[in-house]
C-alpha cells in the first residue's frame, strides 16, 4: 500500500502533483512519500505488538539521511553493513542501543569505530572476525556485543544475486561450525559478549516457507546452544520479506508476523528483525522525461532522461519495474516498447518489450517501487550526475538531496 495515485488524469504523490515536483526539481527525480514510510513501518511493528522484538531498518535499501529519520521519529533502530552507514546512522540521530552491523568483510577501522559508539551488536560472519573484534575491542578495553550470522542452508527461491542463506554462498557460518566457536569464544574470547543469533536468508522473498524453514533450523542450533551453556538474548531473523513490482504476492507483514510468533514462542528471545526493501520500496518513484522515442525495423524505443546508474535493478537482476504516464493519455492507443537510458551499454534499459501508453518526447513517466535500492545503488557512471531526491509529506515536498552538479563529479581529483 503506497500513496502514489492518480486523481484525474494526474499522478500525485500523496497530496502533491508529480508534474509540479518534476518541473521545480528537473529530471530525473526519486519522490519518497513519507506517509508511506510511515505506514509501513507501522504495519511491520504491529505485527510483533505483542512480543519483544526491536525492528532495524536496512539502510543499504535507501540510506537518505531523511528517510534514516523518520523511521528513527517512530522508534526504528538500524542495520548497518559499513562504517559509512554507521556515519550516516549516527547523523540521523539513532540510539546506538539499537543498531546492528552485518557484513562478510568488515574492516578494522569499521570494527573500532562501532565499538567506540556502543552500538547493540556486530553480526559476525566468520570464525576470523570473531577473533579479530576480539582482540580490537580488548585493546579498546571494551566489550562487543555479538550474535553469530548461522548460514541455514535453505534456499530462499529468490533470484541468485540476492540468495544469501545457502552454503555455497559467502555469509555465514555453518551451523555445526558456529556451535563450536561459540563455545569457544566463551571460554576464550573474554572481550566478547555473546548476546544474539542471527540469519538473513536473503531479499524479495515472496513466500513464507523459506522464513520457517530457516527459522526451524535456527531453532535448533539455539537448543544446541543452550544446551552447551551458552545462553543469548537476542534472534535476529534478518530482512528479506519481498514486495510487489509486477504480480508477485508476498505475504503480508501481518501474516509473516503470525508465523514468526508460533514459530519462535516459548523460545524466550527479544526478536530482531532488518527489513529493507519492504519498508522503502513501494514508498518511493523515480521519474523521468522522455527524450526520444525512435522505431528501428525491429523495435520501438523510448529514450528516458534517467538510466542503469539512475536504478541499476533492472540491468542487474532484469527486474520489473511498473511504469505510469504522470499525465494519463485518452484513447490513443498502446505501443509495445524497450524503455531505455542514454548510457553507452546495451544493458542501459529501465524495461524490455512493454505494453505502453505511446510517450512522446517531453512526456514524463513514473518508474514505480523505486524507493528500495533505487538512489542507494546509484553511481556516477558516463559521469552522469546522481540524481535529486525529495521527500513529499501531505501537501509539501521538500529536496532532501541536491542533484549534484559537475563539480561534485570531479572532487578530490586531481590532475599530476
Ligand atoms: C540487505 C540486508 C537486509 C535487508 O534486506 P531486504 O530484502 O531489503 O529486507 C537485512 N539484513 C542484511 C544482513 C542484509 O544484508
Amino acid at each position: 500500500m503506497h500513496f502514489f495515485n492518480y486523481k484525474g488524469s494526474r499522478f500525485y504523490a500523496e497530496g502533491v502533483p508529480v508534474e509540479k515536483i518534476a518541473k521545480e526539481v528537473g529530471t530525473p527525480c526519486f519522490i519518497y512519500s513519507s506517509r508511506t514510510l510511515v505506514r509501513h513501518y507501522h504495519a511491520f511493528d504491529g505485527a510483533f505488538k505483542d512480543i519483544p522484538h526491536l525492528i532495524c531498518y536496512s539502510v543499504k535499501a535507501n540510506s537518505n539521511l531523511a528517510v534514516l529519520r523518520t523511521f528513527i521519529g517512530e522508534g526504528s533502530g538500524l542495520d548497518i553493513v559499513s562504517g559509512g552507514e554507521l556515519y550516516r546512522a549516527l547523523k540521523a540521530g539513532v540510539d546506538p542501543k539499537k543498531v546492528v552491523f552485518s557484513g562478510v568483510g568488515k574492516r578494522e577501522e569499521e570494527i573500532e569505530y562501532a565499538i567506540k559508539r556502543c552500538i547493540l551488536m556486530l553480526n559476525v560472519e566468520s570464525p576470523e572476525e570473531l577473533r579479530f573484534i576480539n582482540r580490537i575491542a580488548g585493546r579498546l578495553k571494551k566489550r562487543a556485543g555479538i550474535a553469530i550470522r548461522v548460514n541455514p542452508d535453505v534456499d530462499p527461491r529468490t533470484h541468485p544475486y540476492i540468495s544469501t542463506g545457502l552454503k555455497k554462498n559467502k555469509f555465514g557460518i555453518e551451523a555445526d561450525l558456529a556451535v563450536k566457536e561459540y563455545i569457544y569464544a566463551k571460554r576464550y574470547l573474554k572481550s566478547l559478549d555473546l548476546i544474539g543469533v542471527d540469519c538473513h536468508i536473503g531479499s524479495q522473498i515472496t513466500k513464507l516457507s523459506p522464513f520457517i524453514d530457516a527459522l526451524r533450523k535456527t531453532k535448533g542450533f539455539i537448543t544446541a546452544l543452550r544446551n552447551e551453556g551458552v545462553d543469548i538474548k537476542y534472534l535476529d531473523i534478518g530482512g528479506g520479506l519481498g514486495i510487489t513490482y509486477d504480480r508477485e504476492k508476498p505475504p503480508h507483514p501481518s501474516r509473516y508476523g503470525k508465523a514468526i510468533i508460533r514459530e519462535t514462542k516459548g523460545l524466550g528471545l527479544t526478536l530482531i528483525f532488518e527489513p529493507g526493501r519492504v519498508m522503502v520500496g513501494n514508498a518511493g518513484i523515480l521519474v523521468t522525461r522522455v527524450l526520444y522515442t525512435k522505431q528501428s525495423a525491429e523495435k520501438r524505443f523510448i529514450i528516458v532522461d534517467a538510466a542503469m546508474n539512475d536504478l541499476a535493478r533492472p540491468s542487474l537482476y532484469g527486474s520489473y519495474h511498473t511504469i505510469k504516464p504522470v499525465k494519463m493519455y485518452r484513447g490513443r492507443g498502446e505501443v509495445i516498447a524497450d524503455v531505455v537510458g542514454p548510457i553507452c551499454e546495451s544493458g542501459d534499459f529501465l524495461a524490455k518489450e512493454r505494453e505502453l501508453p505511446p510517450f512522446k518526447s517531453g512526456d514524463m513517466m513514473a518508474i514505480m517501487s523505486s524507493g528500495g535500492y533505487g538512489f542507494s545503488m546509484s553511481s556516477n557512471y558516463n559521469s552522469r550526475l546522481r540524481a535529486v531526491e525529495v521527500m513529499v509529506k501531505g501537501r509539501e515536498f521538500r529536496v532532501i538531496r541536491e542533484r549534484e552538479t559537475y563539480r561534485d563529479l570531479i572532487k578530490g581529483e586531481g590532475m599530476p
